[in-house]
């Protein structure tokens, strides 16, 4: 059995977004500090600017174009793709709205409608699932996660059930339920070793706080990654929530503020993870005793998600005050 998930495009989307695109592309695109390294027909190709953090490897070829009439871009190998606007905003990472002012700014504003203009067009921009509507329907169709990889990362089966984290048997990933503070599926993410997406593409998940509905009060645990908060959950922690990386947002943390009595900070072990942990630390710096970090000790694991069990307990346990905590470089 083949289990891709149906295609369901939320009408009049088109009417509730505008996809500007800049009058001279290629100027853009090095506005941006996207260096184009050939332009044939109207394909502008150069290294791809999400490859690393979509694969963790560098885009060591010109995987990456965008065409310089529409503006679409695309990966042919990590898959990155959008419209112009999309580009913006991961590249400066600044809002929608923002990015639609940035390309107005370059003229854009008079080729909405050209763009608009082409139905079949638009319905390969859906196609390529920037868009896409993702439901309940759909989740139903992956699995459990199986034994193999579940012992890889340490999760028990009753772990992911309890975060509602579901397997792809089809693609061999893990597929990580995204929802709004309401319960509402908004999507989700997919991740192997090699690829890491995001479904819908243009997902927010700034507004959204992984394992939140499973938490009861008392102490919350904020990791980067969805899948530590099983790994916590599995060795008998819990109220771990994940932000899906490093870039913590204010909402994030005035909901866990909202909801929870202490916040441990429990973001990667890395030169990333120190630097937003450093961030969040100054920035909430009024927050005193309900604010902590947690202790990765002499341990030099990415996260605590590569932890052991005791490794993890000593983490919540023996947390830092802010007073206390220092992030080396
Ligand atoms: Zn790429």
């Amino acid at each position: 059995m083949t289990s891709v998930p149906s295609r369901r495009f939320k009408r009049g989307w088109l009417e509730t977004r505008e996809y500007p695109v800049p009058a001279d592309i290629p100027a853009a695109l090095a506005d941006l500090g996207l260096q184009v390294m050939r332009i044939i027909g109207d394909e502008a190709n150069g290294k791809c600017p999400k490859h690393f953090e979509r694969t963790g490897k560098e885009d060591r070829h010109p995987s990456w174009s965008c065409n310089t009439n529409t503006g679409v871009f695309n990966c042919f190998s990590c898959m990155y793709t959008g419209p112009f606007v999309q580009l913006v905003v991961d590249v400066l990472d600044i809002s929608w709205d923002e990015a639609v002012e940035w390309v107005r700014q370059r003229g854009g504003i008079e080729r909405v409608n050209k763009i608009l203009g082409r139905g079949k067009y638009i319905d390969e921009l859906l196609e390529e699932q920037a868009v896409q509507i993702f439901t309940e329907a759909d989740l139903a169709l992956y699995t459990t996660p199986p034994l193999e990889a579940r012992r890889k990362r340490g999760l028990t089966e009753a772990s992911c059930k309890y975060y509602g984290i579901l397997w792809d048997k089809s693609r061999d990933m893990w597929i990580t339920p995204i929802r709004d503070r309401n319960g509402k599926l908004l999507g989700w993410q997919e991740k192997n070793e090699r690829v890491f997406k995001n479904r819908p593409f243009s997902i927010e998940k700034s507004k959204t706080l992984f394992g939140f509905h499973q938490f009861e009060g008392g102490t919350a645990i904020l990791l980067e990654s969805p899948l530590d908060c099983a790994r916590l959950h599995s060795v008998g922690v819990k109220g771990a929530v994940s932000s899906y990386g490093a870039a913590v947002s204010d909402w994030q943390m005035q909901l866990l503020f909202e909801y929870a009595d202490l916040i441990i900070l429990a973001l990667d072990n890395d030169r990333d993870g120190w630097k937003a942990a450093q961030q969040l630390k100054q920035r909430y710096r009024g927050m005193g005793r309900r604010l902590a970090f947690y202790n990765y000790g002499a341990s030099d694991a990415k996260d605590a998600g590569d932890q052991s069990g005791d490794e993890i307990r000593f983490g919540v346990d023996h947390r830092l005050s802010p007073l206390r905590v220092r992030f080396s470089e």
